[in-house]
């Protein structure tokens, strides 16, 4: 009936996610609000990690890619469930290490990490530090050099690979700012380059080719791609990659027509085509590293908003306007990306209307969802949006000077804040 497995209809015909009623968790801690479920998130990433045991005899790691959604209590249950954390910015890795994660099991990402980011992460001990560029690879030499510390390091590939998504998020093409170039020996070229540093250790190389990814041919072909380039580095340098990076990307559920591979599935698959391609070209196995943040963090979270005004435009479209927007999920705006919505305290009833969903902020492209279908919605109702777990608290802004919302997680019929929700001082904090 909804989106995520974790979303039902109670005895009052509310919505309850993980069968907590979240017409009474807006009430307790007002809205807009994000929630998100736990258990859910805790078996989402054991999903993953047991697949990588079933099909790959456990010789990878989970590193949760946290800017689908960092904050410290997320960073301490993936410490707690075990795996590893990808981030993108010396904020994420400095969140990550305050919240007591180990940096050994983290890759720090980014196509332009500056010398302040790359000094931190060595400090910080991060086991895979992922080159993108050979100014990077230079700068990295030079400032491992200064600190008397090996950079241990992975190479960002562009393995040529169309992941048939939307354009925004497709990164595995040539025409792409992130990484290394194969096919035109850009790569091989860096790869040469490293093994020849004194500060820097090359364990392993990366890549991703994008994001809410059905497919599982993509990710096939990028596996068999890097394999072939790991047995080129082989032969023709005499040098041992031993980790492979295959990145994140995996599809979820927005709509109910869209139909996601489970996630066990790409593991399954993936790593026949890792074995097979590792005997034929006759080299070791490497241990595997996989970074899926959206399909982690997306299932687990609703967005919970109070109804405004309702405006209705004879002939052209209802606008619901909500106390929420671009500013706390800008992802209408950026990518119109679909998503389902409820009236949380109507969710046993039918959807009779198709409606456009608005937020508060002074712009015509402030909206959550048009031709949304949904009950019938009236001022001081509550709409839930579902699916929005990864990339909305990640991406929020204070547009407008609207204070972000509070994230609540909750587990076994409780909630707790794990983010308080921002004040007007808040707003005015830094300015002079
Ligand atoms: C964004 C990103 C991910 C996670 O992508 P999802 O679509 O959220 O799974 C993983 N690895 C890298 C390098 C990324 O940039």
């Amino acid at each position: 009936m909804f989106v995520s497995e974790n979303l039902s209809v109670n005895e009052k015909g509310h919505l309850a996610a993980g069968g907590i009623d979240t017409v009474s968790l807006a009430e307790q801690y007002g809205t807009p609000l994000y929630v998100m479920d736990e258990n859910l998130i805790r078996n989402n990433v054991r999903r993953f990690k047991s697949s990588i045991d079933k099909y790959y005899g456990g010789q990878g790691l989970v590193c949760y890619a946290s800017k689908a959604f960092c904050c410290k209590e997320m960073c301490r249950i993936m410490k707690d469930e075990g795996i590893g954390l990808d981030v993108v910015s010396i904020g994420e890795l400095y969140t990550a290490v305050k919240a007591g994660c180990d940096c050994e099991k983290m890759c720090f990402h980014g196509n332009n990490k500056t010398d302040e980011e790359l000094s931190y992460a060595l400090e910080c001990g991060v086991g895979h530090i992922i080159v993108d560029n050979i100014s990077e690879l230079i700068r990295l030499e030079e400032i491992a050099g200064e600190k008397n510390i090996t950079a241990k390091i992975m190479f960002r590939i562009k393995p040529g690979i169309d992941a048939h998504t939307h354009d925004f998020v497709k990164t595995g093409q040539i025409d792409s700012k992130f990484g290394f170039a194969l096919e035109t020996g850009e790569a091989f070229e860096a790869v040469k380059q490293a093994v020849s540093c004194k500060n820097v250790i090359l364990r392993g190389l990366h890549c991703h080719i994008g994001s809410q990814i059905f497919d599982i041919a993509p990710f096939e072909e990028a596996a068999k791609v890097m394999l072939g380039f790991i047995a080129k580095i082989k032969n023709e340098l005499d040098y041992e990659i031993k980790e492979l990076n295959l990145g994140g990307g995996f599809g979820i559920k927005y709509l109910n027509e869209h139909d996601p591979v489970p996630f066990e599935t790409y593991m399954e698959k993936v790593s026949q085509v890792v074995k097979s391609s590792c005997a034929e070209y006759g080299i070791t196995q490497p241990f595997i590293l996989i970074e899926p943040g959206r399909s982690i963090a997306a299932p687990a979270g609703i967005t919970l908003y109070k109804v405004g005004a309702r405006k209705e435009i004879p002939n052209i479209r209802t606008y619901i306007s909500i106390d929420g927007g671009m500013g706390d999920n800008p992802r209408y705006a950026l990518y119109k990306s679909e998503y389902e919505a409820v009236v949380a305290d109507k969710a046993g009833e039918e959807r009779t209307e198709k409606v456009t969903i608005a937020g508060k902020c002074c712009e015509s492209g402030d909206l959550i969802g048009e031709n949304m279908p949904l009950q019938h919605a009236e001022s001081g109702d509550i709409i839930a949006v579902c699916a929005t777990g990864a990339y909305n608290y990640s991406m929020s802004s204070n547009y407008n000077r609207i204070p972000k919302p509070a994230v609540v997680f909750i587990k076994d019929g409780q909630s707790r804040v794990v983010v308080k929700r921002e004040t007007l001082d808040d707003i005015i904090r830094n300015d002079i």
